[in-house]
């Protein structure tokens, strides 16, 4: 983006600017997001956590100094910290009152309930512990707080719900595969522009970066793939259309939480917050043993599930035009988590899908080739023309969702 913004007239340059201050100046600021609420949950329970919420993090080093939604924050970004913290196996049972549970992966272990909370520890798999309350974090996911045995020394703090299993619970289920529930209702469009301000907000996420590689296949990538394509979607975008702001939840091959990769995703989510998203599309390509070829969209399930269908199928039928096979939408079922949507059913697997819906932003994760497939990957993957294609194929899929008029030279 920079190599083309480069060639622009300073007078461009500063209409554009001009026109962004102004648009943003006129939205009005009563949306429902929260911008101040970052550190706090509603408790399930009415017990106050024994660990107090510290306002700061345990290392004073933030991994993103500057904004990460320029040129408009809406919201003010809470740094990432940069602390790894030890890792710990708590190996006996707290002796407290209490559910026991045991960890089913490595999770954190944090002063607070949700995943931009400081972490203490990083437990080890099949860590003991007792479960003293429940919480709900912003997103609705549901939060232990938990006692822990470590060093021969009780101690409190929170971990995720869906990485514990309950003493009595039968064994995690194995995950299923994605379902497939092909093709979306295209018509369905002109549904964003949340704080109707007659200006799109589209976020786009190009996955993995820094220290989060991807799928690495033929000498390249799959982080500088993703950063390639999304940069192209954007400066098509802008340039092609009207009304519409594009931002992107990382601008250079770096990590957003340098810490935790699952964590960073949840920051993915929390840029596209701050940024007022009306959509979010996070750009990946798959890598899934090299036999099959295709574009794929992973969808949500829930109450936005038909918009983020529609989003998804008119990207792939733009990557089809290509040449790239449309495999179709999916959507992944999160069989551990302790909750589910209100249909009973449970939760969207991929985290990005499950965060972004749970604050009404449409989203879709598309996988745009098989990168480990040689034919995928020499048609269009192994250029930068190419994968800019593809970034265009993107945008003109994400401008028919939304609507969006050209603009007039
Ligand atoms: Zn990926």
């Amino acid at each position: 983006m920079n190599r083309l913004r480069r060639g622009l007239e300073f007078l461009a340059v500063t209409t554009v600017v001009i026109l962004v201050f102004l648009a943003c100046t006129m939205v009005s600021p009563g949306t429902e997001e929260e911008p101040s609420v970052r550190a706090s949950s509603t408790p399930v329970a009415s017990a106050t956590p024994a660990v107090s919420t510290p306002t700061s993090t345990p290392s004073p080093e933030p991994a993103m100094p500057t904004p990460r939604c320029t040129p408009t924050p809406r919201n003010t970004p809470t740094p990432v910290s940069s602390y790894t913290p030890p890792v710990r196996k708590g190996s006996k049972y707290a002796d407290v009152e209490g559910e026991r549970g045991v960890l089913n992966e490595r999770e954190y272990f944090r002063t607070a309930p949700g995943r931009n909370q400081p972490r203490v520890y990083r437990l080890e798999y099949h860590t003991k512990l007792v479960i003293l309350d429940q919480y709900k974090s912003e997103f609705n996911e549901i939060w232990y707080r938990v006692a822990v045995v470590i060093d021969g020394k009780t101690e409190y703090g929170f971990v995720q719900a869906s990485s514990v299993d309950l003493g009595k619970a039968k064994p995690t289920p194995a995950r299923t595969g994605p379902t497939s529930i092909g093709d979306g209702d295209t018509s369905i469009r002109h549904g964003e522009d949340r704080d109707g301000d007659g200006v799109y907000v589209v976020v786009l996420d190009p996955g993995h970066g820094g220290l989060y590689y991807g799928a690495s296949h033929f000498g390249a990538i799959e982080k500088n793939l993703n950063l390639k394509v999304a940069m192209a979607c954007k400066e098509h975008l802008e340039s092609t259309y009207e009304n519409v702001l594009v931002y992107l939840t990382r601008d250079s091959d770096r990590s957003i939480d340098p810490v935790s990769e699952v964590d960073d995703l949840e920051q993915r989510v929390r840029v596209a917050i701050d940024c007022g998203a009306d959509i979010l599309v996070s750009m990946h390509f798959d890598a899934d043993g090299g036999r099959h070829r295709g574009a794929e969209g992973l969808v949500t399930k829930g109450a936005l599930n038909e918009k983020s269908m529609a989003l998804s199928s008119l990207i792939l039928e733009n990557l089809e035009k290509l040449g790239i096979e449309n495999l179709g939408n999916h959507k992944r079922r999160s069989e551990r988590s302790r909750y589910s949507y209100p249909d009973g059913d449970y939760m969207d697997g991929y985290l990005i899908n499950r965060l972004a819906a749970e604050k009404g932003i449409v989203n879709c994760i598309i996988e745009h080739a098989q990168m480990d497939n040689e034919q995928d990957f020499y048609d269009f993957c192994d250029t930068d023309e190419k994968l800019k294609k593809i970034g265009i194929a993107d945008a003109t899929g994400i401008a028919t969702y939304l609507g969006l008029s050209r603009k007039t030279q």
